[in-house]
């Protein structure tokens, strides 16, 4: 787990530092928060905690609750300048989910009706008890201790 507070060679680590530029809205003494460069669109916004950590499964649970609470604030300033119908919060985490930069970030990303982006995603289904079954192994999972805490053995 990537438990650094910066990577030197991270676009986000260089933002939060002033090093590469960016359109900010909204700067915490734990967050910054900015326009996505290309985004899906316009009025497009990404939470970024000032610390690095790689993805979600790596983050601090206060440095989340953190970024976390600046959703709802963000997410109604970016309806109020573009005038939305609607929006998606999002966490990208890991390559097969479409992650790019290595920096864990929420986005919150202004809908409007008819708008070209292509959601929602497919669905599947359980068969049988699969249901109960994969709840009980995320809840064992939760009974166990972090990862983190392990090692500190
Ligand atoms: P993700 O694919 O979830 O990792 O999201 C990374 C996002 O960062 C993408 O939507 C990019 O458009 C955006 N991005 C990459 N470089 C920059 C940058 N220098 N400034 C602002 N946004 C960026
Ligand atoms: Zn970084």
């Amino acid at each position: 787990m990537s438990r650094a507070p910066r990577d030197p060679d991270c676009i986000f680590c260089k933002i939060v530092h002033g090093e590469v530029p960016s359109a900010r809205v909204l700067e915490t003494d734990r967050a910054v928060v900015f326009l996505d460069v290309n985004p899906v669109n316009k009025g497009h916004v990404l939470i970024v905690p000032r610390e690095h950590h790689a993805r979600v499964l790596d983050l601090p649970d206060d440095l989340a609750a953190h970024v976390g609470s600046l959703v709802p604030r963000i997410a109604r300033a970016v309806h109020a300048a573009t005038g939305s119908d609607g929006s998606n919060v999002v966490i990208n985490s890991g390559r097969v989910a479409g992650q790019t930069v290595d920096h864990c970030h929420w986005h919150v990303i202004p809908r409007f009706l008819n708008d070209p982006v292509d959601w929602p995603w497919p669905h599947t289904a359980y068969v049988g008890d699969e249901i109960g079954r994969t709840a009980a192994q995320i809840a064992r999972a939760l009974d166990e201790r972090p990862q983190a805490e392990a090692e500190d053995d």
